[in-house]
């Protein structure tokens, strides 16, 4: 599988998360140019590895330990190499395998196989990173090496467009009824989930989807803005909807009572989570009209805050200690690293071997987030039973 050439189709599998609730965004989109951050170029560069390591462990024939030593060698010459990609990729790897141990019988495994769900999706293909399949149950698993957004497996319909192209490829073959998704986004500390559905449960979504996807293709049905949503949609800084519904969150507030309630104040933070970063998207798209010598009124381009650097540091240095102002040693301090650069530099299980032990780990700062957040509630509210045993 030659990675950079994973083709786009207009109704993506990645983006349909977008399309399926937005359906006018797709012809949106194609407006804007599909640029690939370097954020995605290192993606890319992890997953050639770890389709290299998938097919050495399950099909040494096609992938020997050479070829892969080779590979190896060969990725590390590329600049979006980190050492940490051999750790990440192991993480990917132990999951596969582990999965694959666990069955009855040896399964049937394919890395990076591509799936044509054109049946649901006008013009629909993808790769889906591995795909496994044992007796009845259709395994589709997920390398993400963003560590931006946390992605979950449940009811996640990029892995589910997978799943619907795989299950077509292998219905006959296999008598397929259970439906097996799994992320691995190893750079995240809670980075794999699951999520399993029955057959019934993945041919509902299809159904869902073909009505969707027809809209979607022909540029009908709506906009849907929305933080989520509008993310990563190419057209978010310009989009109107978006920017209508984020002028509206923000200004059009309604009526003016002197306080506002517990309920008002967490309605209008729902309502308004996506106007700070389309503020921040609006500003950059104005800067580059203004640079690009385009009017927009009331707003210019201006040059940032200068900063200073050294032209020649050592030379400069130099005639200092020379001129005897102050010693050489009181111009360089020595940092350690932090406890994650240790970590990333020894890999986590040596680190928690050797040095685990002196690892404490501090409160965090209370932070804000919506109530569908996995981590448990926290509140500065004394119980009764803490009350109670201050008192005694
Ligand atoms: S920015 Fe948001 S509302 Fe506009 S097309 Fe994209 S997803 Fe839809």
């Amino acid at each position: 599988m030659v990675h950079e050439e994973r083709a786009h189709a207009l109704l993506s599998a990645s983006s349909a998360h977008r399309w399926l609730k937005c359906t006018k965004s797709a012809r949106l989109e194609e407006q804007f140019p599909d640029t690939a951050s370097d954020a995605a170029k290192e993606g890319t560069l992890a997953h050639k590895l770890a389709e290299m390591k998938v097919r050495n462990y399950f099909n040494p024939a096609d992938v020997s330990k050479r070829k892969l030593t080779f590979a190896v060698k060969k990725f590390k010459e590329d600049p979006l190499w980190d050492d940490e990609m051999l750790l990440h990729t192991d993480t990917y790897l132990d999951y596969i395998r582990d999965v694959s141990i666990k069955l009855p019988a040896e399964p049937f495994v394919e890395a990076e196989k591509r799936v044509d769900f054109s049946g649901y999706v006008p013009e629909g293909f993808g790769t889906a990173d591995c795909i496994m399949v044992q007796g009845s149950t259709l395994f589709v698993i997920d390398f993400k090496y963003g560590k931006g957004v946390p992605v979950s497996a449940e009811e996640n319909p990029q892995m589910m467009l997978y799943a619907l192209g795989a299950y077509e490829a292998c219905k006959f073959l296999y008598p397929v009824t259970r439906i097996h998704l799994g992320i691995v986004q190893p750079r995240l500390p809670d980075g794999i989930t699951d999520w399993e559905c029955a057959l019934e449960d993945l041919l509902a979504f299809g159904r869902h989807v073909k009505e969707r996807a027809a809209l979607a293709f022909s540029g009908e049905g709506e906009f849907s803005p929305d933080e989520k949503t509008c993310r990563f949609c190419r057209a978010k800084k310009q989009c109107r909807a978006r920017s209508d519904h984020n002028v509206k969150q923000a200004f059009n507030l309604g009526g003016i009572p002197p306080l506002i309630t517990n309920e008002e104040a967490g309605q209008r933070l729902l309502a308004m989570r996506d106007v700070a970063s389309y503020q921040r998207d609006l500003q950059e798209w104005a800067l580059s009209e203004c640079l690009a010598g385009n009017e927009v009124p009331g707003w210019k381009a201006v040059e940032g805050r200068r900063s200073r650097d050294w032209t020649d540091m050592d030379a400069a240095f130099e005639k200092i200690t020379k001129t005897g102002i102050v010693e050489e040693e009181l111009l360089w301090e020595k940092k350690p690293l932090t406890l994650a650069q240790v970590e990333k530099m020894i890999g986590k299980k040596d680190f928690a071997d050797a040095v685990g032990s002196y690892v404490t780990q501090k409160p965090g700062k209370p932070a804000l987030v919506e109530a569908s957040d996995k981590r448990e509630a926290i509140t500065n509210k004394i119980s009764a039973k803490e009350a109670f045993q201050e008192e005694i």
